[in-house]
């Protein structure tokens, strides 16, 4: 089969460069091995609730971000609902605090919890930070510069403003709570640790400032919620990618990509069995670059070949990546929901995954579609598990989270109506990444945001985007990453 473009997964990465090369007029296939569209940003169906499958939380609909600017240029809608309220943290003292949108508001709450000193300019230089990564981002889309025309518009655009906070991607979110005299505060060191957790995936010495501070005013940009789950944030998109003459091609595993004189025929296997090829003059990966770069085979130029094992250096094993142990529940709720979105701090560590937090997200009280039944409502509850570790006693975990959850009176253990939960390795059937690792590259300090995984793959026609790559983290990251890929390959060939 003939195509321009062949997209490897439609998780929100590939899926925003798919949608942009559509609205230029480029016939697009999508290739995605697993029934349902949207990887880890996605929903699907079981005993009579609709289950989120990873990513609950929404930001990027503000007017300047990623996924914004993806809808405006192709006037895809999505039926979002802002939330009043985008989290509330327990801590594992006792008390609780809400995450409100307004820096104000939240600076009160913050003083209120963790005391007066260094709180507001903290967070004021914080949300000045992101303000300014957020800007950038979409202004700076040759980033990473890996060729004299990304150089060029890079340099074109750059500014001193720009100069001055790159310096920031040399220190650390540690360094910057000593900067603020805030280090010996253990309260609220463990609670920036596990708020930079759920958007960084590491802790305060790993996560540099640029990073650090945008991941901690997550909430201090519109928060929404979707109807009926993620999968429809990803429907529209695939509707319009197949209004404009594109094919996502459901159950079809990318096996190779071969390069040909025209582009490359990316072979897949239909159902684990019947073969397939895809001839395109592009390919995009929307996979993890671990699961990418073996794809290549046939005859491979020593050029290539040479460019693949440098790939290959950036490449991260099971020991420095994440999974998540997750847990989905149907239940009779005891109470009005009023927020939907809680981090959980753990007096003890979970039993079999170790981990100092859990993050749980229910269902909008006005969103009737989750649950077949009248009444009922859904909630999902999820953790890191480090260095994708495979071997977990499910009840074990399990029978800890009910237990912290009734003991906030979030949920009674009585009123649970169906409850099952995944390990790393439901991951890696659902998604096929690689040990079942999620959430992207954690961020590390000696990896600077310009030595990131460039959207540039073969340095031919094959590019790359999702969250092994720059900047790729959450729906945010991957969406700008594949604009990035987008842009890159635009400026390169169309
Ligand atoms: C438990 C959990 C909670 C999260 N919470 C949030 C959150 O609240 N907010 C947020 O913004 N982000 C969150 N994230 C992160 C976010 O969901 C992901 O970073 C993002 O969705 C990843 O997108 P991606 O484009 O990298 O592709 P992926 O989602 O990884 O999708 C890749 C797709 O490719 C398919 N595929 C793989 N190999 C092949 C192949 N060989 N051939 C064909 N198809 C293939 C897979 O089936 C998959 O559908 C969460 C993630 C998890 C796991």
């Amino acid at each position: 089969m003939q195509f321009d473009v062949v997209v490897i997964g439609s998780g929100m990465g590939a899926l925003s460069a798919a949608a942009l090369l559509s609205a230029d007029g480029l016939k697009v296939a999508i290739l995605e091995q697993n029934w349902l569209p949207g990887g880890c940003t996605s929903a699907y169906w079981r005993k009579g609730f609709v289950f989120e499958a990873g990513a609950t939380t929404l930001v990027g609909l503000d007017e300047g971000m990623p996924l914004q600017a993806v809808l405006q240029r192709t006037g895809i809608r999505i039926d979002a609902v802002p939330l009043q309220v985008p989290m509330q943290v327990h801590l594992a003292n006792g008390q609780s605090i809400t995450r409100h949108q307004n820096l104000n508001e939240w600076i009160a709450e913050a003083e209120r919890v963790f005391g007066k000193e260094g709180q507001r300019p903290f967070w004021e230089f914080c949300y000045k930070v992101s303000q300014f990564v957020w800007r950038t981002s979409l202004k700076q889309t040759a980033f990473p510069p890996t060729s004299a025309t990304d150089l060029l518009q890079c340099a074109l655009r750059v500014t001193p403003k720009q100069l001055h906070y790159a310096a920031y991607a040399f220190f650390s979110t540690e360094w910057l709570l000593k900067k603020f005299n805030l280090h010996r505060n253990s309260l609220f060191v463990d609670f920036v640790n596990e708020q930079l957790l759920i958007t960084a995936q590491n802790y305060a010495p790993q996560v540099n400032v640029l990073f650090g501070a945008t991941a901690l005013c997550y909430t201090n940009y519109g928060n929404y919620y979707v109807n009926g789950g993620l999968i429809n944030l990803v429907r529209p998109f695939v509707d319009f990618i197949e209004q404009r003459g594109g094919k996502i091609f459901l159950r079809h595993k990318a096996v190779a990509i071969v390069p040909s004189r025209e582009g490359y025929v990316v072979r897949a296997l239909f159902k684990g069995k019947q073969e397939t090829d895809f001839r395109a003059r592009f390919v995009i990966s929307g996979i993890p670059i671990n699961n990418t770069l073996p794809l290549f085979r046939g005859d491979v130029s020593p050029q290539l070949k040479k460019r693949l094992l440098r790939l290959q250096k950036q490449v991260m094993g099971a020991a420095y990546l994440n999974s998540a142990f997750q847990i989905g529940i149907g239940f009779r709720p005891h109470k009005p929901v009023t927020c939907l979105h809680h981090q959980i701090h753990l007096r003890e560590p979970l039993p079999e995954t170790g981990s100092a937090s859990i993050f749980l997200s229910f269902n909008h009280p006005n969103d009737h579609s989750r649950s077949d039944l009248p009444g009922l409502a859904v909630a999902s509850v999820s953790t890191h598990v480090p260095q994708c570790r495979t071997q977990l006693n499910k009840q074990m975990a399990e029978q800890a989270v009910v237990q912290r959850l009734a003991e906030l009176d979030l949920l009674q253990p009585e009123n649970i109506v169906y409850m099952h939960a995944s390990t790393p390795a439901a991951w890696e059937k659902w998604t096929q990444r690689a040990f079942g690792f999620v959430g992207g590259y954690p961020q590390y300090i000696h990896i600077k945001p310009w030595q990131m995984l460039d959207a540039r793959l073969d340095g031919k026609r094959a590019y790359i985007c999702g969250d092994t790559t720059y900047p790729g983290q959450g729906i945010p990251g991957v969406v700008l990453s594949g604009m990035i890929a987008y842009e890159k390959l635009k400026r390169d060939w169309l």
